[in-house]
């Protein structure tokens, strides 16, 4: 009997508190309202006004999306750290040494080695070499400006070697053309700029003066900067005269090109005497002790005599310091026969002594090196080969043959 109403009690506590729980996680659900004294809930926001809910929401997601938008170099320096801009000093550049450069250039020479080299091994593999083919061979070299004389000789030359050879193996092939152009081109001609100082005419040392000639638009300007790196590349100080005082741009260009590897820039109001500009530059790298000074010049062609005034005036105003090392004509290689025309008539005006060809990156007419040294009895000692400041490369015989045939 106690038993059971000691169940009886056990299960009575039980259910009530089994209710309880109930009761109280149901109450538990609902949130509570918050008590009045927490201020968070009960001070109510202050009225908005009509539309500033709608202003004030666009303009905070604005400033957000301008927040993150911000790359962190542009973002706002905070208040306490200031940073005070100072004006970068302009970096001098000292370019990598030139040795080698026309071979790590070569894939740019691709438009000549297409059709010339690759042209004439294509023709040479033919199985009966024709009178066709050997036709076909000849306007390969015409086409890519050899021209006449230098393509007549090359053909005779491997006509004979061909017959000689019988059997031809693509290797021999490739040998064989290789020497034929390397021939043509020219292993053993003076290559080098000059630039050796020698001693002016009061009997001081005297820096080497290289005198830039050409038409413009072939690439002057750019040449004879890019040529100041190139000897800045090399190890020596230059200085630079901007006596074109012909196009307006050039003297600024030219300052910019000496600005990046700290050569100074002498030059003179614009339509000045060039001649003029050009004695002080030779003065200043004297006074400097500069090992070069490289002299840009205009190259107007409207009258021979004009030309011939100017250049012959130049030359002679900047001997009165001492001789002139190098005259270096400037060509623009796209321009074919008519560049062989420019180069004509400059030699008749002043001695050239070696040839910068431009823009061989633009142009099928590699050909045209072989072309102008024979015009011109001078050889080809720098090959522009695209925009940049470092693609005007010494010229190598063997590496532009190289490329030519595709090694
Ligand atoms: P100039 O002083 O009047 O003869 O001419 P610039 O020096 O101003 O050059 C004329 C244009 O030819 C410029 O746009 C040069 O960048 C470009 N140029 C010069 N040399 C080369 C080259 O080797 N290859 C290419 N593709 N362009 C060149």
């Amino acid at each position: 009997m106690e038993i059971v109403i000691l169940a009886v009690v056990i299960a009575v506590v039980a259910v009530a508190a089994i209710s309880g729980l109930v009761v109280s996680s149901r109450k538990k659900k609902p949130l509570p309202p918050a008590p009045p004294s927490s201020p968070s809930v009960t001070t109510p926001p202050a009225e908005p006004q009509v539309g500033e809910e709608a202003d004030t929401a666009p303009e905070e997601s604005r400033r957000t999306i301008e927040e993150v938008d911000l790359p962190a170099a542009e973002a706002p320096a905070p208040a306490e750290a200031p940073v005070v801009e100072e004006p970068p000093a302009p970096a001098v550049e000292v370019p990598e040494p030139t040795a080698g450069r026309l071979v790590r250039l070569r894939s740019r020479l691709s438009r000549s080695q297409n059709s010339l080299g690759k042209g004439l091994l294509t023709l040479l593999s033919r199985e009966h070499l024709d009178e066709d083919t050997w036709e076909e061979i000849e306007e390969t070299l015409l086409v890519a400006d050899v021209g006449v004389a230098p393509t007549q000789e090359l053909v005779d030359r491997l006509r004979e070697r061909v017959k000689v050879l019988g059997t031809r193996t693509p290797q021999e092939l490739r040998g064989l053309l290789r020497e034929e152009l390397l021939t043509l081109v020219g292993t053993d001609l003076d290559r080098t700029v000059h630039t050796e100082s020698g001693v002016s005419e009061s009997g001081a040392e005297k820096p080497g003066v290289v005198m830039v000639v050409g038409v413009n638009g072939t690439g002057k300007t750019t040449t004879t900067g890019k040529l100041a790196r190139v000897l800045v590349a090399d190890g020596k100080s230059v200085v630079l005269g901007a006596a074109d005082t012909f196009r307006a741009a050039a003297a600024d260009q030219l300052q910019t090109w000496g600005e990046r590897v700290g050569a100074r820039t002498v030059r003179g109001p614009e339509g000045g005497d060039p001649a003029s500009i050009a004695f002080d530059a030779v003065k200043e790298g004297i006074a400097e002790s500069a090992d070069v000074v490289l002299i840009d010049t205009a190259g107007r062609l409207h009258t021979k005599t004009g030309l011939m005034d100017e250049l012959g005036k130049v030359k002679r105003v900047v001997e009165k310091h001492g001789s002139v090392d190098e005259v270096l004509l400037v060509l623009d290689a796209t321009t074919g026969q008519n560049g062989l025309v420019q180069a004509r008539v400059f030699a008749e005006v002043v001695d050239i002594t070696g040839i910068a060809l431009t823009k061989l990156d633009g142009t099928a007419k590699g050909g045209i090196v072989v072309a102008v040294q024979r015009e011109l009895g001078v050889p080809v000692k720098l090959v522009g080969l695209g925009e940049g400041a470092d693609d005007l490369a010494p010229f190598e015989p063997e590496a532009f043959v190289d490329a030519l045939i595709g090694e």
